[in-house]
């Protein structure tokens, strides 16, 4: 499907490690005062002076995480940081240094590596973030990648997902299940491309849900306009693996109940006609589907004359003593359990 158009391939073992690391990072500006000393040391140095540090790690890994059938290199790099620093988000605070770390096998050239790095490259320059540090090693099978995201927040403005509290509100940013989706219709046309590889797949009408799932972007406008709308939640996650999972991580941490008002959930208008094509249920796809990186939080009720006009927030629930449990409650008013199935209940049904 997304053939390697670049025919140059440099043998990493041209280069060896060390070569190879300073060769992919060299590019790489540092722009932050708090990095006294990034890379070029066994150590990187940084110094947040009177803000606290937020640290987050998360590994990729190959046929696990995403296939290269139809995952480009430069958008795996790029989404490899969006999904760290959507966690670094999800602590009400800003990233500002990633490190990088791979494991590769041979089988992939010096451009491919490029390519990854490129991606890397392009999302620290959206997000103001440095890269300062990491490591590479080789793999028998396959690639590995894990970044660690950094990020700073003033004491006292951190949000954690313990702090939610009965009658808060829930609201989550954006849009649900496109990402769930987009990879479906990506499996799809990589099964027929297994059949007929002259198939030149038309996949204009799913292209919002396609880059939902290629290149997601992390909610650092949503942390910045919290501060403009002086709103500071009670509790926040970020939605990596359903809007289901994240708000029973909520309701359990802050030892809360939850409620969820199915009408109330935000879908793209191409998430529900691919819905109908594929003969699934949105709801089910938005609270089970994952890799949204969007934010769910709680804000307190008297915060709502704040958030309501804002077309990126959108409450869809409140929370509930821990007594009362968890629900969904659908749009004919009955009241469900609410359950956190992650995909793969949606891959079975
Ligand atoms: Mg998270």
């Amino acid at each position: 499907m997304i053939e390697d158009k670049n025919q140059k391939r440099t043998s990493l073992s041209e280069l060896g490690e060390f070569g190879l690391i300073k060769h992919l990072t060299k590019e790489f500006d540092f722009i932050h005062e708090s990095t006294v000393k990034g890379n070029g040391d066994d150590a990187a140095v940084i110094d947040f002076k009177d803000k606290q540090a937020v640290v987050s790690t998360d590994l990729l890994v190959e046929g696990v995480h995403f296939d290269l059938a139809y995952m480009p290199l430069k958008h795996l790099g790029y989404k490899a940081v969006m999904v760290n620093l959507s966690d670094i988000y999800a602590m009400n605070a800003v990233a500002s240094q990633i490190t990088v770390s791979i494991a590769v096998s041979n089988r992939f050239p010096l451009e491919a590596l490029e390519e990854l790095y490129d991606g890397i490259k392009q999302a620290c320059k959206i997000y103001n973030v440095e890269l300062i540090g990491g490591d590479t090693t080789s793999s028998n099978k396959g690639l590995l990648i894990s970044v660690t995201a950094i990020g700073q927040v003033q004491e006292g403005d951190e949000v954690y997902r313990s702090g939610a509290k009965p009658n808060d509100l829930l609201v989550v940013t954006g849009d649900l299940g496109g990402a769930y989706l987009g990879l479906q219709v990506l499996e799809r046309e990589k099964e027929v491309f297994k059949v007929n590889p002259q198939s030149q797949p038309d996949l204009d009408m799913y292209s919002y849900i396609i880059e939902r799932q290629l290149k997601p972007e992390a909610r650092k406008d949503i942390i910045q306009l919290l501060v403009d709308l002086e709103v500071k939640p009670t509790s926040m996650i970020d939605i990596s693996d359903g809007l289901a999972s994240e708000a029973l991580h909520i309701a359990d941490q802050s030892a809360v109940g939850v409620n969820i008002f199915e009408e109330k959930i935000p879908l793209d208008p191409q998430v529900i006609s691919t819905c109908e094509e594929f003969k699934i249920d949105s709801t089910m796809v938005a609270l089970s589907g994952g890799e949204d990186y969007e934010l769910l939080f709680t804000i307190a009720q008297e915060d709502y004359p704040k958030i309501k006009a804002n077309p990126n927030l959108t409450v869809i629930g409140h929370i509930a003593d821990k007594q009362e449990g968890n629900h969904l409650i659908t749009r004919n008013n009955t009241k469900i359990p609410l359950k956190a199935q992650g995909w793969n209940a949606l891959l079975d049904s």
